[in-house]
């Protein structure tokens, strides 16, 4: 038993120091949501961020994450692409916690069930960050690298346009890019980015490679074990 545990989790890690922050990136958080992929059960949702609470996080947006001067016990929520739900059941539970997050909307995403205006107008009224995903949630390296530019350029004003903020934080789609799509997003004027590599840095790590910041994954089937050594390690499987 042990030893099936010893090889399937990441337990040999070691956990990493609560004065390193914390970036953790959902998708989408339904009521009935049965595990599948990134979709997470609301009530494990609750149940994760009732968990963070109690280790007496605070949790912060991605800007303010990189703006702190002191990491400690920062979490920044992130969801990506922009569905409503994040609105209708995500947000409720995180607002009772005085939570805030970022959502890196991709605003012309086809076939989403999206965040309205109304729903992004009032999340910004109570500190929530918009950052960008692209327009279309392209698969950044094999886009051509004229249309690539303008995906992500589009996606800062669009998403500009939708909240009346400055937008500062990227997303790469599919945590898929090289470097040019790096000096893309630096160009156009972000001043952090997110992927989907699974590490825990501490804040130096972070500020010396801002457009490159890693996320660890939330996904649907996560038990509160994998949850534990994912916050506390970057990831649950070996
Ligand atoms: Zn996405």
């Amino acid at each position: 038993m042990l030893l099936a545990v010893l090889a399937r989790y990441n337990l040999w890690r070691w956990p990493k120091p609560a004065r390193w922050p914390r970036l953790l990136m959902y998708h989408r958080v339904l009521p009935d949501a049965l595990g599948e992929g990134t979709t997470m059960n609301l009530a494990r949702f609750v149940g994760q961020i009732d968990a963070l609470a109690r280790r007496g996080v605070r949790f912060v947006t991605v800007s303010e994450l990189m703006a702190a001067e002191d990491a400690a016990l920062l979490v920044a929520i992130t969801f990506d692409d922009g569905y409503a739900d994040n609105f209708q059941h995500a947000w409720p539970v995180l607002r009772a916690h005085r939570a805030t997050a970022t959502i890196y909307l991709a605003p012309e995403m086809p076939d989403i069930d999206r965040l309205t205006p109304a729903m992004i107008h009032e999340l910004v009224a109570a500190g929530v960050e918009f950052g960008a995903h692209t327009q279309h949630h392209v698969h950044l390296p094999s886009t051509d690298d004229a249309i690539a530019r303008q995906e992500i350029l589009a996606s800062k004003q669009a998403v500009e346009a939708l909240t009346g903020q400055p937008c500062r934080s990227f997303a790469y789609p599919y945590g898929k890019f090289d470097d040019r799509h790096v000096a893309m997003v630096a160009e156009a004027g972000f001043t952090s980015a997110v992927t989907t590599k699974k590490r825990i840095l501490p804040m130096s790590g972070l500020r010396r490679d801002p457009l490159r910041l890693p996320r660890l994954s939330m996904v649907g089937q996560m038990n509160r074990f994998e949850f534990w050594l994912t916050i506390t390690r970057g990831r649950y499987r070996v």
